[in-house]
């Protein structure tokens, strides 16, 4: 924890960050890139600035949701976010190679020294809540990149699925034993509403994101179902014309 506070002092001169919130998963494909920027709309549509670390550095997904596929300018003083279309800005390794669809096959501890550049280096100039997409799992490189910034909360992503396993857990010690505050927990894919009916189908099975949240003594930030709305906004890299309507009480706690 002594190492965190050094962090709190701004980055750069060119960097005044108010909030770094961490978006993490017990493991991948539950949706927490697209709950990353849920969350950034979400402020963004309250009035405040927000952008996005994509600390997801090999399976990065952040700047296509967007449109953005140009490369992110520098000088000697760092390297400049890209600006979405919403004004949320970016950082992402993507933005950083000549060509987007090379993978990136880096060990953990490279990995970690791009994300702690991505928050030294980066001018991010004037952002309220600073979303970082962390990598999925408990495992090696979200525990290194976790230490490589300040993060003052963490917000956990899962599906109905992880809930029945010990998954969800597991996100949440990590972030406790790291003495990260866990700040909620967003359940995506949580079901199907009928366009015919409106009535709410749980294809997972039922929900017990309730209790789960009891138990650890977090709120549910909210509840996402499968929303073709959302898979078009993704695939149409145009998420910066979504309008959040499944995070509102998010809001509530974040804003504190
Ligand atoms: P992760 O970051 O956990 O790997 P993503 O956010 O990239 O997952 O989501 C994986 C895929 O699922 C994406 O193609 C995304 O569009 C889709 N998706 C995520 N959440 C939803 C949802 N609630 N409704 C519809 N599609 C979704």
């Amino acid at each position: 924890t002594s190492q965190m506070k050094d962090f709190r002092k701004p980055a750069n001169p060119y960097s005044a960050v108010r909030k770094v919130i961490g978006v993490i998963s017990g493991k991948g494909g539950v949706g927490k890139s697209m709950v990353t920027a849920s969350l950034a709309r979400m402020m963004i549509e309250k009035g405040y600035t927000a952008g996005i670390l994509d600390a997801d550095i090999t399976g990065p997904s952040i700047p296509k949701m967007y449109g953005i596929h140009e490369q992110a300018l520098g000088n000697e003083e760092g390297m400049l976010p890209c600006v979405a279309k919403d004004g949320t800005k970016i950082m992402s390794v993507n933005l950083l190679l000549e060509k987007e669809d090379t993978p990136v096959i880096w060990r953990g501890p490279i990995i970690a020294g791009v994300v702690t550049q991505f928050w030294t280096d980066v001018m991010w100039g004037d952002v309220d809540y600073l979303f970082v997409d962390m990598p999925p799992g408990t495992g090696d490189v979200p525990l290194t990149v976790f230490q490589s910034l300040p993060v003052d909360g963490v917000v956990i992503v899962t599906s109905p699925q992880d809930l029945v396993s010990m998954i969800v857990k597991k996100a949440y010690h990590m972030a406790k034993d790291m003495d990260i505050p866990v700040l909620g927990i967003v359940e995506n894919f949580s079901y199907l509403k009928c366009p015919d009916c409106g009535r709410k189908i749980e294809v997972f099975g039922k929900s017990r994101i309730g209790e789960i949240a009891k138990e650890l003594d977090i709120p549910v930030l909210g509840r996402i179902p499968i929303d073709p709305k959302l898979t078009e906004a993704v695939d149409g890299e145009a998420f910066d014309q979504v309008k959040n309507v499944y995070l509102d009480d998010a809001a509530k706690v974040l804003e504190v």
